[in-house]
């Protein structure tokens, strides 16, 4: 009796983190979660999956249904998890981080997505990934992260109004890891940024134009699994001789290997822009943008 009753003064005078439970919909928004909370939520997608096609188990819906906070990047990156999440109702709240204050959009650029009433485009049609509107891959832009990180912050902060100070001490934190990332990346990259090179899916074009590197192009126009050869050749004239085709973790490099054939294109180390093969946790972030700029390097600077 007495060990219970000292248990319940010593969370009384030490109030630990109230059980706020939270659900993220890939990696990168995990990671950020993670370093604001101090402890890694749920995230729905699992490792080596894709982030736009994925289809959630129906014990993750209900995982969702009970959640206090869901954070996600919003519709335009995973419509599988839209529908549930107008489906479910539930009254925890939502974060849908795409839509957050302060936060730079890029628009795909007009000739991204032709639909399917232009002939030529029939072979490569995307399957589940909206490209109306924004490129949702906005965390590939460290501002935004940054941007983020605060969103999060004050979001857990209504939900745990006694830990917002440490919130707020985490979220400053990790921007200041952030900037010291960038800062990193921005002097590494700066010998390839004339070097255009070619992607998988068109995921990079916060980064790219962050850093100001060159893409050509992506072999496939959203996420379509069976990108074609003649598109390949496409992009790589139009780029007037790309320099290097890097394939992604998610997909089998075989395909990309063959499409970059005898064109003279080096095929570089898989990509992974939404840290599908990283560990999870508040690291996961550094590691998928030092990833992908080792990655670029490896290949571009060769
Ligand atoms: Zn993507």
């Amino acid at each position: 009796m007495r060990y219970t009753i000292s248990l319940l003064l010593a969370t009384a005078a030490f109030p630990a983190f109230a059980d706020v439970s939270v659900v993220t919909d890939i990696p990168p928004v995990q990671s950020l979660v993670a370093t604001v909370m101090g402890k890694t939520p749920e995230v729905l997608l699992p490792p080596g999956s894709d982030a736009h096609n994925f289809q959630l188990r129906p014990s993750q819906a209900r995982g969702l249904a009970n959640a206090d906070l869901v954070v996600w990047v919003g519709p335009e990156m995973t419509p599988w998890l839209a529908g549930t999440l107008d489906g479910i109702g539930g009254d925890g709240a939502r974060l849908g981080l795409l839509k957050a204050d302060g936060v730079t959009l890029r628009d795909y650029a007009e000739d991204h997505d032709h639909g399917h009433d232009h002939d030529h485009d029939h072979d490569h049609e995307h399957h589940g990934h909206s490209h109306d509107g924004h490129d949702p891959h906005a965390w590939l832009d460290p501002h935004n992260a940054s941007v983020w990180l605060d969103a999060i912050a004050v979001e857990l902060s209504k939900l745990d109004p006694d830990n917002a100070p440490t919130y707020a001490a985490n979220a400053a934190a990790g921007k200041e890891s952030i900037a010291a990332l960038d800062a990193e990346i921005t002097a590494q990259l700066a010998p390839i940024k004339d070097k255009p090179f070619i992607v998988f899916h068109d995921a990079y074009g916060y980064f790219a134009e962050h850093y100001g590197l060159t893409v050509a192009g992506a072999v496939s126009l959203g996420d379509a699994s069976s990108p074609s050869a003649a598109r390949l050749s496409e992009i790589t004239k139009a780029a007037g001789g790309a320099v290097c085709l890097f394939p992604e973790v998610q997909h089998d490099p075989k395909l990309v290997t063959q499409m970059a054939g005898d064109t003279g294109v080096t095929v570089g180390d898989a990509l992974d822009p939404e840290g599908s093969a990283l560990d999870a946790g508040p690291e996961l972030y550094a590691n998928l943008m030092h990833g992908l700029a080792d990655t670029l390097t490896g290949c571009l600077s060769r």
